[in-house]
């Protein structure tokens, strides 16, 4: 258990969106941007939906009087989705707009695939009157070249990451080397085709990250490297010194080491991975 606490503790900031703020001035004094997400999913109870929002109204006054260099990520069955997309969209409308008032970007997390379709309509329906807004999507859905053409047709910002849900075979890949080739194979098409008004590369693999410089090269776009706190930080910190736009996902909450323990059980791989981040002191 106390390695998992310590491992936690490098992944997430701690209880308080103070700790998160904290964390994301760290950052900033390294050059690299925050993206605070505060832990939570799957709301049912309409006084849990609107305590997220709430939390999230804190999160932005905070983020403006602390004058740090921060974006936030919702997670959108955290605000309202599990009642419908509705009240999704009423939940998260007024977050939206008060953010753009303060100047800060929010993105929207993508979920499992039971979610994926209302997602990306409340994404449209709300990118209509809110720029400051990007959405998550995920590499390893068959789904999503097609999602991709019609989200860069109306200039949509979007994170592209691989997945992080178990999703069956007849709806995306399994294999991570195929997810790999899809991620590699979309990044191109978003930046030779354009249409994006912003591209965020959500990855720490380090070809792929080679891939997006080389082609932000032949084909320059508004775009930025996104990875999670506590992992390839000395990578981030170099590609801020090149001048790249970096920022780091920092999630906090209440419920902090019950997500990391999700997160650790839906993705084993990761433990590897964390463990081995731990002892290279990367
Ligand atoms: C900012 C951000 C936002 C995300 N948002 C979403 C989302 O909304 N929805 C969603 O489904 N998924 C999301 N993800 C998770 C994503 O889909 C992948 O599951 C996760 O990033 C692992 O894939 P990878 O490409 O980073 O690396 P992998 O393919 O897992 O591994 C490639 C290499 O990267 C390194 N690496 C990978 N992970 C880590 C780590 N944690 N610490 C240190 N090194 C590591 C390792 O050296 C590894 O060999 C997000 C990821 C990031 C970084």
């Amino acid at each position: 258990m106390g390695i998992l606490i310590y491992l936690a503790k490098r992944w997430v900031a701690g209880e308080y969106l103070e700790d998160a703020i904290e964390r994301a001035r760290s950052a900033n004094n390294r050059g690299i941007s925050g993206i605070i997400n505060h832990v939570g999913e799957h709301n049912e109870d309409i006084a849990e939906i609107e305590a997220s929002a709430e939390e999230y109204s804190r999160l932005l006054d905070g983020i403006k009087q602390e004058k740090i260099d921060c974006a936030i990520s919702i997670k959108p069955t955290q605000l309202g989705l599990m009642k419908d997309v509705q009240t999704c969209i009423r939940t998260v409308d007024p977050l939206v707009k008060k953010a753009a008032d303060l100047g800060i970007f929010i993105w929207m997390d993508m979920e499992g695939s039971a979610y994926t379709q209302q997602i990306i309509d409340i994404y449209k329906h709300l990118y209509k009157e809110n720029k400051n807004l990007g959405l998550a999507i995920q590499a390893y859905l068959f789904r999503t070249p097609d999602d991709l053409k019609e989200l860069s047709a109306m200039g949509a910002k979007i994170r592209l990451c691989k997945g992080a849900y178990r999703e069956p075979a007849d709806i995306a890949i399994k294999k991570h080397c195929d997810i790999k080739k899809a991620y590699a194979d979309q990044l191109e098409m978003l930046f030779s085709e354009g249409g994006l008004e912003r591209i965020a590369v959500a990855t720490h693999d380090d070809e792929l990250i080679d891939m997006a410089r080389q082609l932000n090269n032949d084909h320059p776009r508004n775009f930025e490297f996104q990875m999670l706190m506590g992992a390839h930080d000395k990578r981030k910190e170099e590609l801020a010194g090149e001048g790249y736009k970096v920022c780091g996902y920092i999630p906090y909450g209440k419920g902090w080491l019950g997500y990391f323990l999700r997160r650790l059980n839906e993705q084993k791989r990761d433990i590897k991975t964390a463990m081995v981040c731990v002892l290279k002191g990367d």
